[in-house]
C-alpha cells in the first residue's frame, strides 16, 4: 500500500499540467514517502488527456480517469478519491494556486495523528468586490448550516484513509465537499498559506458559476429557508390579524368607514410575491429529491488505466467501463 495518493482533478489544464507534475513530484520525492497520484480529466476539450495519456505511460506512479463529459469538480473529486489506494489522500488543483512544497508540511501534521489537514490560503492579490462578497457568503452560511464551513479552506486537504472511506460513505449525488469534509468530522488542523495566482490557464468558476454553487452549498446542507418561509407567513398573518382587529375596532366605535383599495393591492402583491419565492424554495428542494431518487452515477469513464473497484450496486455503470487497453 502506497503511503500517499495525490487526487488531482484537471479540466483544459494542458497548459499548466506539465510544470504542475514537475513540480508536485520535486516536492514529493524529497519525503521518501511512496506515492501516487491520481488525474482525473473532467472531460477536458483540450489536450489534457493526451498530456495525461502520457505521463501515466512514462511514470507508474501515475494513474488516470478521464470522464466521457465536464461532470464538474466534485464528481472528478470524488473519482479520485475512489481512485486512491494511499493510507492518505491529498486533494489538489491543477493549477499551481495549491502548493506542492507545502505537501511535507501537511504529511508531518498528518503523521501527528491528524485525519485532516487543511491548507487554507488568504485572499492576498484577489479583488475586492470578490473578496468582500465571499465574506458575505461565508457570514450567511456559517449562520444558516448545521455543518461549519470556513473562508478560505478549500479543497486543499489532506484526508487520512478513515477519512477518506467516509466521505465516499456519503452516497448523495448533489456533493457540496466544504460541507462534506467537515460533516464526517475527525481531528482536522488547518494554517494558512499566502494565496497564489493561477500559473497559467483561466479559472472555470465564472460569477454565475460562484452564485450558483453558493446556493448549492445553502441548500444541500440544511433546511433553514423552508424554516424561514414558514416565519415569514406566520409574521405576515400575525400582522394581517392585528390589522384587522384596527379596522374592525375604528368601524365600531368610530363609524369610520375605510376605503381599502390601496391596502387590498398591496397586501395582494406582497403576499403573493411571498408564496412564489416560497414555492421556489420549496421547489428546489423538491428538485434535489427528484435529483437524488434517480440514483444516477456521478460520472460515466471514458478512459482509465485503473481497474475501476466495486462500488455495488450504485456504480454499475461506472464498473461496466472496460480499462483501457495496453498501448
Ligand atoms: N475543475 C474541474 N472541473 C470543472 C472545473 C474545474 O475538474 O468543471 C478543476 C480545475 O482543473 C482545477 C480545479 O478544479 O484543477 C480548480 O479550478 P479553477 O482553478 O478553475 O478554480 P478556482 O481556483 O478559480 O477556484
Ligand atoms: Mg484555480
Amino acid at each position: 500500500m502506497v503511503h500517499l495518493s495525490v487526487v488531482v482533478p484537471c479540466f483544459n489544464e494542458a497548459e499548466v499540467i506539465d510544470a504542475f507534475h514537475t513540480a508536485l513530484v520535486a516536492a514529493l520525492e524529497p519525503t521518501r514517502e511512496t506515492f501516487e497520484i491520481c488525474y482525473v480529466d473532467d472531460g477536458s476539450s483540450d489536450q489534457t488527456l493526451r498530456q495525461l495519456r502520457r505521463l501515466a505511460a512514462d511514470d507508474p506512479r501515475v494513474r488516470f480517469t478521464s470522464f466521457s463529459r465536464n461532470f464538474g469538480k466534485e464528481s472528478a473529486m470524488l473519482a479520485g478519491l475512489r481512485m486512491a489506494g494511499g493510507d492518505a489522500a491529498v486533494l489538489m488543483d491543477a493549477d499551481l494556486q495549491h502548493p506542492p512544497e507545502l505537501l511535507p508540511r501537511m504529511l508531518d501534521l498528518h503523521r501527528h495523528g491528524y485525519d485532516q489537514v487543511v491548507a487554507q490560503r488568504d485572499r492576498a492579490g484577489e479583488g475586492k468586490l470578490r473578496t468582500a462578497l465571499s465574506r458575505t457568503y461565508y457570514r450567511i452560511v456559517r449562520r444558516c448550516m448545521d455543518v461549519e464551513v470556513i473562508d478560505g479552506a478549500g479543497d486543499f486537504r489532506l484526508l487520512s484513509r478513515r477519512a477518506v472511506d467516509s466521505v465516499l460513505s456519503l452516497p448523495e449525488s448533489n456533493r457540496f465537499s466544504k460541507g462534506i469534509f467537515s460533516w464526517i468530522g475527525f481531528d482536522t488542523v488547518s494554517f494558512t498559506y499566502r494565496n497564489v495566482e493561477r500559473a497559467a490557464g483561466e479559472s472555470k468558476w465564472g460569477g454565475r458559476r460562484l452564485l450558483n454553487y453558493g446556493i448549492d452549498g445553502l441548500l444541500s446542507f440544511n433546511s433553514k429557508p423552508l424554516r424561514l418561509a414558514i416565519h415569514t407567513g406566520l409574521c405576515l398573518f400575525l400582522s394581517a390579524l392585528a390589522y384587522a382587529l384596527w379596522i374592525i375596532g375604528n368601524v365600531a366605535f368610530d363609524g369610520v368607514d375605510t376605503p381599502g383599495y390601496t391596502t387590498l393591492l398591496t397586501a395582494i402583491v406582497a403576499l403573493s410575491g411571498i408564496q412564489l419565492a416560497t414555492l421556489g424554495v420549496i421547489g428546489e428542494y423538491v428538485g434535489r429529491i427528484y435529483h437524488e431518487s434517480k440514483r444516477r452515477p456521478h460520472y460515466v469513464v471514458r478512459e482509465t488505466d485503473t481497474a475501476p473497484k466495486d462500488f455495488s450496486p450504485r456504480s454499475a455503470l461506472e464498473s461496466a467501463v472496460p480499462a483501457r487497453p495496453a498501448s
